[in-house]
């Protein structure tokens, strides 16, 4: 500490003490800070600061910038395919179009009892305009998208038959042309959502030309059929008000439950990671796909995008997937090589049941010894340093928002 003169006015001379150490201090702070930063980047672990911070809520100016406005040209990872395009609708059929407000809409939908077990049998009974395989199209218009409803599924029977009640008649209102894909995971190995969820999406390309696909949860009921179960130029997520969350989102980077993609869209960001084995985490790296090819995205009207979500214990062969972040530290590096181009499954079943279409696969197992990105299986290194530098860095910047570049540039003052 020394001393300083200063002029004050109504003092005149006076003698002030400066904390020089003080300064000092918070320049090794950002000095180390930025020599983190630089590892950081080498290492490409922002995807995990994304992460992290977009679960705490903590949206820095450079992510929002990632959803709205993206620089595709300058990011090597993106793939090579043309903008997506939605389907253009031309009227070349003798039926008119559907218009773009289907008049039947009923609003907030009647869900039934949680607790009830549905009898297949009358719902066959009874939704006799559906066709086999879960298909269905409008009589008296031209829909303009064929929608693949895709559902990963494995023993959540009585969740399956709550969710084709409500979906099949919710579908119909909408005058959509669509069909419901049910890809059932065979054995009781380790689960893998989003390898099903690639699955689905390529075989549902096999039945028919589809250029929508809504990726959804089996436990998950729209409580409101205005949310249009419908593509945009952008990829859209739809069930943004959960009921378990006091339907709210539980942190602003939430892109999973029910989603929306167009072919094109799903193409460009080469579908899900295959890589994801037990619970967690897939949908982010999806989340971090879509920003680092550059599509924007968008939530649906959050007054209709409102969900009850059936209850269910986790499940034994769904566990937490120790490695979700340190995969997540490697999405936007494994995205060109992991996805749709290296989908490797057999199918054991294909059925054309009366309200879905059946898809039996094996997705195989997990890797032994996985090798999850060039950090190898440091995830708790990972993650700890992540975290740490997310915290000093935050702290950083409350620091510069508030007095810090003062503090750093002028001598403290003491009175
Ligand atoms: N799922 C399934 N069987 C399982 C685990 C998951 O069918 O054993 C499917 C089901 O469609 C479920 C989705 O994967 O809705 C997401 O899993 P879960 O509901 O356990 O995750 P949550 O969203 O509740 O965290
Ligand atoms: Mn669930």
């Amino acid at each position: 500490m020394s001393l300083r003169h200063q002029y004050n006015s109504s003092k005149g001379l006076v003698k002030r003490r400066t904390n020089y150490g003080l300064r000092a201090k918070w320049l090794t702070l950002c000095i180390i800070l930025f020599a983190i930063e630089l590892v950081i980047v080498y290492f490409r672990i922002h995807d995990v600061i994304l992460v992290i911070s977009l679960h705490l809520n903590i949206k820095l100016d450079w992510i929002r910038g990632l959803e709205t406005n993206c620089d595709a040209a300058s990011d090597q990872n993106l793939f090579n395919y043309a903008n997506p395009l939605l389907p253009t609708g031309e009227d070349t059929s003798p039926i008119p179009l559907c218009p773009d407000s289907p008049p039947y809409l009923l609003g907030k939908q009647d869900l039934g009892n949680e607790n009830e077990d549905v009898d297949m049998n009358s719902l066959i009974k009874n939704y006799t305009h559906v066709q086999a395989g879960g298909r269905y199209q409008p009589k008296e218009c031209t829909a303009r998208h064929k929608v693949a409803i895709i559902v990963p599924h494995r023993n959540r029977e009585r969740h399956l038959r709550q969710f084709l009640r409500a979906i099949h008649p919710m579908m119909e209102r909408q005058q959509a042309d669509y069909g419901v894909f049910v890809i059932h995971q065979t054995g009781t190995g380790t689960f893998n959502k989003a390898k099903l969820l690639n699955i689905g999406y390529t075989e549902a390309l096999k039945e028919d030309n589809y250029d929508c696909f809504i990726f959804h949860d089996v436990d998950l009921l729209a409580e409101d059929d205005r949310n249009l179960y419908r593509c945009a130029d952008v990829p859209r997520h739809l069930s943004v008000g959960i009921d378990k969350w006091d339907y709210q989102l539980p942190y602003d980077a939430l892109f999973g439950g029910v989603i929306a993609m167009t072919k094109e869209q799903f193409n460009r960001v080469n579908g899900y990671s295959n890589e994801y084995w037990g619970w967690g985490a897939e949908d982010d790296d999806m989340y971090v796909r879509i920003l680092h090819s550059c599509l924007g995205l968008e939530r649906a009207q959050y007054d209709v995008a409102k969900y009850r979500m059936a209850y269910h214990p986790s499940d034994k062969s769904n566990r937490v997937n120790p490695y979700r972040y340190t995969l997540l530290v490697g999405a936007a590096e494994r995205q060109r090589r992991d996805g749709l181009n290296n989908l490797h499954y057999s199918v054991v079943d294909n059925k054309r049941m009366p309200l879905y279409t059946n898809i039996t696969a094996d997705v195989g197992k997990p890797p032994l010894n996985p090798k999850t990105n060039s950090f190898g299986n440091g995830i708790d290194i990972v993650v700890s340093i992540s975290l740490l530098v997310l915290m000093l860095t935050m702290t950083c910047c409350t620091c510069v928002k508030s007095r810090l570049p003062h503090v750093l540039l002028c001598p403290r003052r003491i009175p």
